[in-house]
């Protein structure tokens, strides 16, 4: 192991876990309903505003639906599913970049069949996140993809 603080974390077992990182819960359960995701935290440090993470979301599993003012930069490397963006569902696939604007409902779904890993960055001082109430669900659910997509067969 090096202890060198300016050093990259090296992957290991072959890409997906990082040396010296630790793979943490996404969110403390039961403050907002997902399924089966992971969380890395792969950079952070005082002197630039910017985190970077890599979250993991196993097959069938998802993040959680939320919006938030901060932004994300998310980039597939794994896998594969849908996100929702706004009124939007698009399949996403390893190296997809998507952009998530502030106040714009999001969640990720990874396939039945395949895991979807993707980074994040995201601003160190960041607003918290809401959840949607009943009356967010109901005009989320007027879009048909964005039905489709909230409730899967
Ligand atoms: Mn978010």
């Amino acid at each position: 192991m090096n202890d060198d603080p300016l050093r990259a974390f090296a992957a290991v077992n072959g890409g997906f876990r990082w040396d010296r990182v630790d793979v943490l819960r996404y969110k403390d359960e039961g403050s907002a309903p997902f399924r089966d995701v992971t969380r890395q935290t792969l950079f952070r440090r005082p002197d630039m505003r910017g985190e970077l993470r890599y979250f993991e979301v196993a097959p069938g599993g998802y993040s959680t639906l939320e919006r938030h003012e901060h932004v994300h930069a998310v980039m597939i490397l794994r896998g594969g599913g849908e996100a929702l963006v706004g009124e939007q569902v698009f399949a996403v696939e390893a190296y997809d970049l998507v952009t998530v604007p502030p106040l714009a409902w999001h969640q990720f779904r990874a396939a039945r069949t395949a895991p979807l890993g993707f980074l994040c960055m995201v601003d160190a001082e960041r607003d918290k996140s809401q959840l949607p109430d009943a009356r967010d669900l109901e005009q989320l659910r007027t879009h048909p993809p964005v039905a489709r997509f909230l409730d899967p067969r």
